[in-house]
């Protein structure tokens, strides 16, 4: 018979490890009641676009409305159907995020070539709405990055602040090098955010105002995945606002 070692514990000892048990069991119905809060918000964020298409659909086919009107609805159908496709392709991203299978292959690359792209991808949006996307990019910069991963940051961040701008609207890039790491600051001069929301902005599901990032065809899974996707390499963003004034988002990454 294989013999256990008794372990033997003193008094005060016995009373840690029954803190130490009691915190782990606060840890696990935490860990549950967020489970729980996050599926309610998924299903919750899903029939809210649902209900659009079908309500949508239904007025769409009735006889009595012009065909201008039966253009227009069925063009809020697209942009819903849309919004869901990129919320599904989110919550597939944080989902693998969540159980550590989100693959990053990170790989030596010039940084300011992969930012480049993402500009070059927007710049049609921003130009559209008669916005201005200015870019400071020195180049040679070389870092140790997973570019596709780092290209849907960019683009979020850049979409963002995009979304959120005032009528002629300027977004500038800036990138930094410094000895071990490098700064990629994206200033806009758009709505803002207020103060109380900016500790909420990384949370899953968070929008500012939700009514307003409906019809910017936000999901408020954006920053979350972005921050996952940057603690992945180790670096750190920061976000700071003024109502009215502007947002300023701040990467830093180890070069290394
Ligand atoms: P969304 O998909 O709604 O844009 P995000 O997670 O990317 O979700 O952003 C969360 C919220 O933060 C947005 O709904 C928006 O209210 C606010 N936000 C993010 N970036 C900006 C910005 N540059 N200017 C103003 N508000 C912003």
């Amino acid at each position: 018979k294989e013999h256990v070692p008794l372990q033997v514990y003193r008094r005060d000892e016995l009373g840690e490890l029954a803190k130490a048990i009691s915190g782990l069991s606060t840890d696990l119905t935490r860990l549950k009641k967020e489970r729980n809060d996050f599926l309610s918000s998924i299903s919750h964020e899903l029939r809210t676009p649902l209900t659009y298409v079908k309500g949508y659909a239904e007025i769409a086919q009735r006889s009595t409305i012009s065909e201008t009107e039966r253009a227009a609805y069925l063009d809020i159908i697209r942009q819903e159907v849309e919004a869901l496709t990129r919320m599904i392709q989110q919550l597939f991203d944080l989902a693998k995020l969540d159980s550590n299978q989100f693959e990053i292959s990170r790989r030596e690359v010039l940084l300011c070539d992969v930012i480049k792209q993402v500009v070059d991808r927007v710049t049609p949006a921003f130009e559209a709405n008669g916005h201005k996307l200015q870019i400071n990019c020195p180049g040679g910069i070389e870092v140790f990055i997973d570019p596709d991963r780092f290209n849907q940051v960019m683009w979020n961040v850049l979409d963002n602040a995009r979304k959120y701008l005032s009528d002629q609207g300027t977004v500038k890039v800036e990138v930094i090098e410094n000895v071990e790491e490098v700064c990629i600051n994206v200033q806009d001069n758009g709505i803002g955010i207020e103060k109380e929301a900016l500790k909420h902005l990384f949370t899953r599901f968070y929008r500012v105002e939700k009514s307003r990032s409906r019809k910017t065809g936000g999901t408020g899974l954006g920053l979350a995945i972005v921050k996952e996707i940057i603690d992945a390499h180790q670096g750190t963003i920061s976000i700071e606002s003024e109502l009215g004034e502007g947002t300023f988002v701040s990467i830093k990454l180890p070069k290394y």
